[in-house]
């Protein structure tokens, strides 16, 4: 593969060159934002909406991203088109920037803008066949009064100890529950299950993401003629469910058929999901902005 592109700030560094200051927030105490876009066959899926999931995410921690959500949407085409990927994924940071040893953000002048266009690898490939076993960790996810699971933030430690608990436990990922005892997500995915043929995901308020592919299969799902509800669930709904399923922009849609040890379903994909992934695979190259083509407002 040719050399990498990465835009910090408006400019292009190879890999190796692509760094920022050890005084830079973000690196101190995680203080940024981030988004992980797809882009399959040359659309980047879905980009206007996670470019407004980035600028709510600012507005609450009141970060000051220096350019317009207009001139972010160009930054991340142009550096899509400089590497010239057709199927990739965006890493997308704004950090509160340069500041001094102290955590006060009112140091930090000026945001910092980083754009990464790489190809990522959550699971290897036979889990999406053959399904994935999932655990419930001891940590439970972060409370939202204290840091709102809805802030797509850079401080990711509250997931990292999931995944640690996760690969002690032996399983592919962790499943974090409310401090109420309620299921919240994945590390890095949001969860579905299906009972009575009825989808359900936890709502945010429970502790999860807004996740953006979460949001294609609720849309989706009525479309097909599913119902769909946001649903508060405990661990006992998802041992008990038909189906089970992951989806994230990096996972996308995984199927789970095992939890805590209990065969969910038939302890294999089951139909409602492969008809939903077959839906999604479709969806993934049209809603979207084309890169190489005539671009689309959605
Ligand atoms: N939850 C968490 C904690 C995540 O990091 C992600 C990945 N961004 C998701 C859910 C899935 O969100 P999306 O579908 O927007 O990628």
């Amino acid at each position: 593969m040719s050399e990498m592109s990465i835009y910090i700030d408006g400019k292009y560094y190879p890999k190796a060159m692509a760094k920022v200051s050890v005084y830079d927030h973000g690196l101190l105490y995680g203080d940024g934002i981030f988004e992980g876009i797809r882009i399959y066959d040359g659309n980047i899926y879905r980009l206007n909406s996670h470019l407004e999931r980035l600028y709510e995410s600012a507005k609450t921690i009141m970060l000051t991203i220096p350019m317009s959500i207009g001139e972010m949407k160009e930054a991340c085409v142009a550096t899509v088109k400089k590497n010239g990927l057709r199927d990739a994924y965006i890493r997308l940071m704004v950090t509160r920037g340069v500041g001094d040893l102290g955590l006060d953000p009112r140091k930090c002048p000026k945001a910092t803008v980083i754009i990464i266009v790489d190809s990522i690898k959550m699971f290897p490939p036979e889990y999406y066949t053959k399904g994935l076993e999932v655990a419930t960790v001891p940590t439970t996810r972060n409370m939202s009064d204290a840091l709102n699971p809805k802030i797509k933030s850079l401080n990711y430690l509250n997931n990292v100890m999931a995944k640690l608990e996760a690969n002690n436990m032996g399983v592919p990922e962790g499943l974090l529950l409310s401090a109420q005892g309620y299921v919240t997500e994945g590390t890095g995915d949001n969860i579905f299950i299906i009972k009575d043929g009825i989808l359900q995901t936890p709502p945010t308020y429970d502790g999860a993401l807004a996740g953006i592919t979460r949001s294609s299969i609720v849309y989706m799902s009525k479309d097909l003629g599913y119902k769909c509800e946001k649903k508060t669930l405990t661990r006992h709904d998802l041992y008990n469910a038909e189906e089970c399923f992951l989806t994230g922009t990096a996972a996308e849609l995984i199927p789970v058929v095992k939890i805590d040890g209990r065969i969910i379903g038939t302890g294999k994909p089951g139909p409602i999901f492969k008809k939903l992934l077959t839906e999604f695979r479709k969806l993934t190259k049209t809603d979207g902005y084309q890169v190489y083509g005539k671009g689309k407002k959605k």
